[in-house]
This record gives structure tokens, C-alpha cells and sequence, in this order.
């Protein structure tokens, strides 16, 4: 048996973590058992962007008819967004290369996995190749998740696509005539943008009475309504059969409430319900590892699973899945694991933001209404109108028209950040410098947190904002109490041992909130204005 300091395994955030293994001068073995780069490579975040891209730019162009561009030709070609996005991802075999030649590391491609405690067993993917047993001194799983099929009667009979096989062997050499989707989230809202684009006749069956699920009603409600200008939405039904006849695929679907049957007949059908983690594969109990009941891998703050020394992170996990957020993972880890023992620092995300690259687009950072309600927030909530300003003017929107996207804030009763979620261009744009602003003013630079310094920020708070949102004295009084000792550790000097101390306790007065919104000046007329204006319209909400 191979012995190794490091095993990772799967080559997407894991990558991070490997490198940094090497570089430590450590022994180690990466283990894949698809595509080199992961999903977010090869069959995610970046294929499906350089579909979504010229989708939108379509998209947009016919909308600027309004405008005064006329541009009644515009068309996508397939042929050449198929070759320029194949040409993007098909690299695995130079990535597998350049991995065989790291002094330090085996790689080993197949499917790994426990023997028993921090062993493994690699079984090869090509076939006729050697199976081999490998044991690791530390192991960090990387393995991501895949497209959760439901067992619906027919379905394997009838044929079907996933991601995984969209970006491989059943990716169409034209855009289907007509598409079934079943599924109403994130990537099946990404998938209906695209081919609705290229022409295809799209249908989305979901079984929820609403689209996209994690986001605002009202967001999702407005992409609602886009969609239905080009695909047929079938809510509330749940695909119970699917039958195909002369090359056609017939699903037929259930309404949820009353039972009633109807069905539709596509070219194609995309299953695209959610997404199931890979721990049937990797068995994680053989190695002493918990997962929850359906096989998401449970880590502590640290990322650590119920064995000592074996971590994961990433999709693995399974709630938020992004490849932003997997990177976190992998970047925290990497501090925990080669940084200096002082600087350990438990996994944070209380900031995970997200875009739906679908159209119109959506960003999305931290709670809804309801979900801030729930949490118990006194909450106040501003919207505002891509139509109420001057350049959503210019680019065509009109108050009260369908399609007029928005921005909507939502803060607590001191000004801090909640959520924040913008649906029109430039969603995933707007909607990043609140990520910023609810990650700022956590670590404290030794100056402004004495008292003079204090003070002074006060009189410019209360200048700033005369309003309900200023914060009050009481406020500032018992975070001055928590703090009564200038914070060792600021960010030029040494800012990993700052974030050794507790988020909250080492925050200044005004972190995470819009204040720094209401003392900046925005760019005139840009749509900064959307998102920057909107907090002078915070009205409170009541719980009913
Ligand atoms: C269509 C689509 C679009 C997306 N778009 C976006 C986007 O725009 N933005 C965004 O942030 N995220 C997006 N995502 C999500 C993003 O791709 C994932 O969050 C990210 O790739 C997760 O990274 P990871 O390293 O955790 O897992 P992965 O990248 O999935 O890597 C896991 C790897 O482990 C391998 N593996 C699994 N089990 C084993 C085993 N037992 N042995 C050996 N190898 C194994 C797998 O083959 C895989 O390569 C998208 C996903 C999809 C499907």
C-alpha cells in the first residue's frame, strides 16, 4: 500500500488544497474519477456561462427595439458557441499532463474509495486498468455532487439529459426543436434562458407553485414572467411518467393539489430537479465518517469530518454549491492547515452570495424578507425600480412594465445588511459591493477603535443619517463595552490573527451596514444608482 501525507480527492476546490500540499514538500495523491477541473470547469459554472452570455446579449438587443436599435436578424449561431465553449473546457488532458509532471504527486484516475480508516481503494477508470490501495496521513474530500435523477417510471426507458451528459456525449449538434425540463431551480432556469435564446421551444415542469425557490417571490415572479413570453410553465405538477414513440419523449406530469393529469411531448427532456452528493461512491462510513441521511458529508467550524484528520469541502457538503464558496472551503483550510496554529480560524459563511445567470439575471447575497423575519429582525425593506433611474430610463425601462427589474435591501433596525437582491442587467454586478459592505468592519484597525476615533465616526454618522437608522448611543456604549482594549491585530500588520476572534465581538460599530452607501457619492447616471438610491426609501415591516 502507497502511503501519502495527502490525499485529496476530486480535482475541483481540491486543487487549491493539493497545491498547497506540494508546496509544503509533502508526499501527495490526487484522486479523479472524471474530467480534471471538476464540475465548475467542465460541466458547470463556465460551459454554461459561455452559453448564457450571447443569450443574454440576444436577449438584450431585442429589447432595445424600444430603444431605437433595430436589429431584427439577431440570431445565435450554434455552431460557434458550441466550438468556443468546447474549446474552453476540453483541456483535461493537458491539465492531466501537466499534474503527472509535479515532482511529489501521484495522481491516480478512478474512483476512490474507504477501505477503513483514512485508507482508500482507487478503482480505475479505464478499464483493464490495476486497482490500488492507498493510505493517507491526512485526507481532504473534494467530491463534489451530480444531478439527482428521480425514479420516474420511464424516464431511463425514455432517454434524457443531464448536465453531466449535456456537457459530454449527449451535447446536441443543433438546439433541440423542443426541450422538457423538468425541474424549476437555478440551472434549470439557466438551461430555459439558453435554449429559449437559440430558438428551441422550451417547457419547464415544477413541482413547487412557484420558480426558482431560493429566491424573493417577487424576483422569481418577474422571471416568471419573462420565461412565459417564450416557454410554457407548468407549476405545481410533478413529472410522474415519461414515454417516448417515433424519436419523441412524452412526460406526463401530475398537478400537486388536484391530481389532475396532462402531458407534454419535447424532442428532449433536461433533468435538472437538484443535485445529490457522491458518497455512494466514496462511502465515507468504511473511513469513519458521518454523512446526514442523504449522504451530505458533516464537517465541523473547521472542516474537519467525525474522523480526525480528514476533511472536506465544497459541494460535498451540500447546502449553498458554488464554486465561490467551495474555494472558501479550500482557502480556509489551506490557512488552517499551513498557517501558524494562532492563526486557525473556523470556516465563515454568514456572506455567501450568488447569481442565477438566467434572464433577466439575478443576484442574490443573504436572507429574504421572510427568511430575516423568521430570524426574528426587525426589518426595514426598500425597493427600487431599474424605471426610476436615469440610465434604467435610457436602457428602456418604464415604471409598471413587466420587465422593469429591481433592487430590493433589506436591513435591520441598526443598519446592517441583511440581503440584498437585484433581478435585471447586471444582476451579479450590483449586487457584489453589498457583499463587501456585509464583510467590512469586522477587524478593527487599532485607531478607530479608541474612543476619539470613535467619537468622530459618530458625528459623521449623525450627520449622515438623521434618520431612525443612525446609530444610537446605546448602541455604540455597549460595543464600546465589548471592546474596551484596542484589538491586537489589524489588517495591514497581521490580519489572520485578527480573524482568530470572534466576528461579532471584534466589530466595529458601523460593520456590515449601508452607512458607507449613505456617504459616497455614485457615479451619475450609471446603475449604481439602482442599488445606491434604494436605502433612502427603507420603510420598517411589521410581523403580522
Ligand atoms: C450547470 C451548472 C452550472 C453552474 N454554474 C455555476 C456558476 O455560475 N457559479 C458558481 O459559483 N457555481 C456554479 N455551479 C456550481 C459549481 O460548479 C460547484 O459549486 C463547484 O464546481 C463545486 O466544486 P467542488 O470542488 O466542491 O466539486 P466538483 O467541482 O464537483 O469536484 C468534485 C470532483 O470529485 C470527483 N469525484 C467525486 N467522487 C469521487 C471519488 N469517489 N473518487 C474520485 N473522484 C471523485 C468528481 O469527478 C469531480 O470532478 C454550477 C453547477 C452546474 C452543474
Amino acid at each position: 500500500m502507497k502511503e501519502f501525507d495527502l490525499i485529496v480527492v476530486g480535482s475541483g476546490a481540491g486543487l487549491l488544497v493539493l497545491e498547497a500540499g506540494l508546496q509544503a514538500g509533502w508526499t501527495c495523491a490526487l484522486v479523479e474519477s472524471g474530467p480534471i477541473g471538476g464540475t465548475c470547469l467542465n460541466r458547470g459554472c463556465i460551459p454554461s456561462k459561455i452559453l448564457t452570455t450571447p443569450a443574454d446579449l440576444l436577449r438584450e438587443v431585442q429589447a432595445a427595439r424600444r430603444i431605437g436599435l433595430s436589429a431584427p436578424d439577431a440570431s445565435l449561431d450554434w455552431e460557434l458557441l458550441s466550438e468556443r465553449m468546447w474549446a474552453k473546457i476540453g483541456k483535461t488532458a493537458e491539465m492531466e499532463e501537466s499534474l503527472r509532471a509535479m515532482p511529489g504527486l501521484t495522481l491516480y484516475r478512478g474512483t476512490a474509495e474507504f477501505t477503513g480508516i483514512k485508507r482508500m481503494r482507487v478503482r480505475p477508470a479505464a478499464p483493464g486498468g490495476q486497482e490500488e490501495e492507498i493510505a493517507g496521513a491526512r485526507i481532504v474530500l473534494a467530491t463534489g455532487a451530480r444531478s439527482l435523477v428521480p425514479p420516474i417510471p420511464g424516464l431511463e426507458e425514455a432517454g434524457y439529459v443531464t448536465t453531466e451528459t449535456f456537457f459530454g456525449p449527449r451535447y446536441p449538434a443543433r438546439p433541440w426543436p423542443t426541450l422538457a425540463v423538468i425541474g424549476g431551480g437555478i440551472i434549470a432556469a439557466e438551461f430555459a434562458h439558453v435554449f429559449s435564446a437559440v430558438g428551441t421551444k422550451v417547457s419547464i415542469i415544477e413541482m413547487l407553485p412557484r420558480l426558482l425557490a431560493t429566491e424573493e417571490p417577487e424576483v422569481a415572479a418577474l422571471v416568471e414572467t419573462e420565461f412565459r413570453k417564450s416557454a410554457d410553465i407548468f407549476l405545481n405538477k410533478r413529472a410522474v411518467a415519461v414515454h417516448s414513440a417515433d424519436g419523441r419523449k412524452t412526460v406526463v406530469f401530475e398537478d400537486v393539489t388536484t391530481q389532475e393529469i396532462g402531458e407534454i411531448v419535447a424532442d428532449e427532456v433536461l433533468v435538472a430537479v437538484g443535485r445529490r452528493p457522491n458518497s455512494d461512491l466514496l462511502k465515507p462510513e468504511k473511513g469513519g465518517i458521518k454523512t446526514d441521511r442523504r449522504g451530505w458529508i458533516e464537517v465541523d467550524d473547521y472542516l474537519e469530518t467525525s474522523q480526525p484528520g480528514v476533511w472536506a469541502i465544497g459541494d460535498a457538503l451540500g447546502g449553498l454549491q458554488f464554486r465561490h464558496k467551495a474555494n472558501a472551503d479550500a482557502e480556509t483550510l489551506v490557512k488552517n492547515l499551513f498557517g501558524p496554529a494562532e492563526a486557525r480560524r473556523p470556516v465563515d459563511n454568514s456572506v455567501v452570495p450568488w447569481a442565477v445567470f438566467t434572464h433577466p439575471q439575478i443576484g442574490h447575497v443573504g436572507m429574504t424578507e421572510s427568511e430575516a423575519m423568521a430570524k426574528g429582525h426587525e426589518i426595514l425593506v426598500a425597493v427600487n425600480h431599474y424605471s426610476a433611474i436615469a440610465k434604467g430610463y435610457a436602457m428602456g425601462y418604464v415604471p409598471g412594465a413587466p420587465d422593469d427589474g429591481f433592487v430590493k435591501v433589506i436591513v435591520d433596525k441598526n443598519g446592517k445588511i441583511l440581503g440584498a437582491h437585484v433581478v435585471g442587467p447586471e444582476a451579479a454586478l450590483l449586487v457584489q459591493p453589498f457583499v463587501y459592505l456585509m464583510n467590512a468592519g469586522y477587524v478593527c484597525p487599532p485607531l478607530a477603535r479608541d474612543s476619539n476615533a470613535r467619537a468622530s465616526a459618530a458625528e459623521v454618522d449623525s450627520r449622515a443619517k438623521p434618520g431612525a437608522l443612525a446609530p444610537d448611543s446605546n448602541a455604540w456604549a455597549s460595543t464600546a463595552e465589548k471592546n474596551p482594549q484596542p484589538m491586537p491585530g489589524a489588517p495591514s500588520a497581521a490580519p489572520a490573527a485578527a480573524a482568530v476572534f470572534d466576528k461579532e465581538q471584534t466589530a466595529c460599530p458601523e460593520a456590515g451596514t449601508y452607512f458607507p452607501i449613505d456617504r459616497s457619492m455614485i457615479i451619475h447616471p450609471s446603475l449604481n444608482e439602482l442599488t445606491g438610491w434604494a436605502f433612502s426609501m427603507l420603510k420598517p415591516v411589521k410581523d403580522d
